[in-house]
């Protein structure tokens, strides 16, 4: 999810209580799954450097679809029926948000920037990955100690206090190693699991999204299931700096209807207030947001869907956007009647995003039992 303007306001409510889900006690993800999960999102996939994380994506994808194709800044496109003229786009966003290199210290310090939302107040004491041309180059967010600091010179971490050390002394020492400004520079945190529910890691935010278009794919394979209409399964580049990818793919495949997942923020943990941020629980299920890109025949569509496969889900309400790629496709190519789908996630845009098992399952299944309830061949023009 791309971080929204700050005057940016949402309230949200709660629906019914989780009910079991269709098949329960069986695993849904089985190995191969996890597998390519866990391998996804341990791969960088910076914005705007997302190929690596593309391949991957493409290469899981390719048993369950007809054809594939990429666009000239790396957004990966799946599709099944690709004859058909109705299109429907399921969609997610691919890039992780990342620093760049952008001033070296004559002492081979290294002061960053942003690309997309990076906190800057989770950087102090983080390792990290520098990717060079030479392979990866490992540092660290430095900060003064505890004991150092006094009430009169304790700093905040702000982006122009925070540094990385990659062990030089010098700006060529640093230059030696690869390392240039413009480089790009991710978090080595990796994937893991809390409690056998809670995935947990980073830039789950959205490569979840990835995992589970790509999971619906897999769902319909496994149970036979044709559709009649063209499946587009999208995974966008370069959300996280305002919609890039979305809005460049949505003109080239002018769908008539785009269903989008991304995550959005549980408000359950300390510190998180409900009156500002609304009210959303990892665990209730898939979240549907209520907004004027969201289109309400679709929402309907997808509110039966739900209902007839007994899923749970929440609803949110957005204020202008939804600050998701929603936005690009609802606005895009004429205006495409779309849906946001989202999946309820902890501490947004840190090293330790969470959501929970059981949501990531009911989005899947939410989103192949929209696709399995369509006809291929909906006006959605609120005036007929
Ligand atoms: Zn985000």
């Amino acid at each position: 999810m791309a971080k929204k303007p700050a005057n940016a306001k949402s309230a949200a409510r709660k629906n019914a209580p989780v009910k079991a889900s269709a098949n329960a006690g069986k695993a849904f993800f089985g190995t191969a799954s996890m597998d390519f999960l866990e391998r996804y999102l341990n791969n960088a996939s910076p914005t705007g450097f997302e190929s690596g994380g593309q391949r991957l994506w493409l290469d899981y994808i390719k048993p369950w679809v007809d054809s594939s194709f990429t666009d000239n800044y790396g957004t990966a496109v799946g599709v099944i029926n690709p004859e058909a003229k109705y299109k429907v786009v399921i969609e997610a966003h691919a890039d992780e948000i990342s620093w760049f290199v952008h001033y070296i210290t004559k002492d081979g310090f290294i002061y960053v920037r942003r690309n997309g939302g990076s906190d800057h107040m989770i950087a102090p004491s983080k390792r990290v990955n520098i990717h060079t041309d030479n392979g990866i180059v490992k540092a660290v967010f430095g900060w003064p100690a505890i004991h150092v600091r006094t009430p009169k010179n304790d700093p905040t971490p702000a982006l122009d206090n925070i540094f990385l050390d990659c062990g030089c002394a010098t700006k060529e020492e640093v230059e030696a190693l690869g390392v240039h400004v413009g480089c790009v520079i991710t978090y080595e945190d990796e994937f893991m699991v809390l409690n056998k529910n809670t995935f947990t890691g980073r830039a789950l935010d959205n490569r979840m999204g990835g995992f589970m278009i790509a999971e619906v794919a897999r769902m319909l394979k496994a149970e036979k299931v044709k559709l009649p209409f063209g499946l587009y399964i999208v995974n966008s580049v370069q959300e996280e700096v305002g919609l890039r990818g979305a809005e460049m793919i949505v003109e080239r495949i002018r769908p008539n209807l785009a269903l989008v997942t991304d995550v959005t923020h549980d408000t359950q943990t300390p510190l998180m207030n409900k009156i500002q941020s609304g009210d959303v629980a990892c665990g209730q299920g898939p979240v549907l947001a209520y907004g004027p890109a969201v289109h309400n025949n679709v929402l309907k569509t997808v509110i039966a869907a739900a209902t007839k496969a007994k899923l749970p889900f929440q609803r949110a309400a957005v204020s202008r956007a939804t600050g998701t790629d929603t936005d690009a496709f609802a606005y895009g190519a004429a205006g495409v009647p779309s849906a946001l789908i989202s999946l309820p996630l902890r501490y947004m845009h840190t090293t330790v995003e969470s959501v929970n098992k059981q949501d990531v399952e009911n989005v899947v299944r939410l989103i192949a039992a929209c696709l399995r309830s369509l006809k291929g061949n909906e006006d959605w023009r609120y005036i007929k």
